[in-house]
């Protein structure tokens, strides 16, 4: 497989919204999948206590297992956390376990509340396993554990689905987002957006799309994410939909946007 460039600088990126079945948990597991099968190390960060990514990835999340839980509250290390997925040894994941579904109200009266996450990924936490890519992939809420990624990460990844009320609580989001630049986070960008579960038999999907480029200019990746059975059967098979079915339209697609990540700058700013 050809390679694909590695960034300059280490890249934390969180993929957020907080609408549930958009495919942020999609993205994350096979955005972060194209770049580790093309030799780029890449750690994704499960802060959904579902748990889906971890699934996808295949790792070990039964409660008890070194978690985002522990990381949160201190007790465990990127390294000690971290598990390589069956797909590809340069494929890592910090796993969700079923402890984190009460984060969201522990880490109310924690200090330093809003930057736990921050905390377990100093430099030389992230430089001890060695990754090129974070993604973190969050749960559908505006939530602290939100927050935690939004703080924790340089750019923010937000997908859009291709359907009516795509854009709905887009505002909400982009203004969470603000407050944390301006409060918590000021090098936080809005750096990419992808379009997924793109039907091209409606004329729907198509004027979403538009409305969306319009909006958001070259923030959106031109690759669009077909919707695909072959990407939601994936998880079922503990599989990315690139080692599930690698010649399928979902997973080329998955690879390209992959690339386009990899080969556009960091520093765009989203102007709405
Ligand atoms: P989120 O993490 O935002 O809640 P998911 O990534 O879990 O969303 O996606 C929601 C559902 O849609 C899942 O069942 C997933 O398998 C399915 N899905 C996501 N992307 C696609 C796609 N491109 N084609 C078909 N199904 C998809
Ligand atoms: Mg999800």
């Amino acid at each position: 497989a050809n390679s694909m460039p590695r960034p300059a600088r280490r890249r934390v990126i969180t993929v957020a919204n907080q609408k549930g079945g958009v495919g942020k948990t999609t993205s994350t597991v096979n955005l972060a999948a194209g770049l580790a099968l093309h030799g780029v190390r890449t750690l994704v960060i499960d802060l959904d206590p579902q748990g889906n990514a971890s699934t996808a990835l295949d790792v070990d999340h039964r409660s008890g297992t070194p978690s985002v839980y522990e990381l949160l509250l201190g007790e465990t290390t990127l390294a000690d956390a971290a598990q390589a997925s069956t797909q590809s040894e340069n494929l890592l994941c910090i796993p969700a376990t079923i402890d984190l579904a009460g984060a969201e109200i522990e880490l109310v009266s924690m200090a330093q509340r809003e930057a736990r996450l921050k905390e377990g990924l100093t430099r030389e936490a992230l430089e001890a396993i060695d990754v090129d890519y974070v993604f973190i992939d969050c749960p559908p809420s505006l939530g602290l554990l939100t927050v935690n990624a939004l703080v924790a990460a340089d750019e923010v990844l937000i997908p859009i689905q291709c359907e009516y009320y795509a854009l709905e609580g887009l505002g909400q989001l982009l203004n969470n987002i603000e407050l944390v630049q301006r409060h918590l986070n000021q090098t936080l960008t809005v750096s990419t957006i992808l379009l997924t579960m793109y039907d091209g038999r409606t004329k729907l999907a198509d004027q979403v799309t538009q409305e969306v480029r319009r909006h958001f200019g070259d923030v959106v990746l031109k690759t669009i994410i077909p919707r695909s059975v072959k990407v939601s059967e994936a998880p079922g098979y503990g599989q990315t939909v690139l080692g599930y079915d690698p010649g399928s339209r979902g997973a080329m697609s998955y690879v390209d946007a992959a690339r386009e990540v990899a080969e556009r700058g960091t520093n765009r700013e989203l102007r709405p």
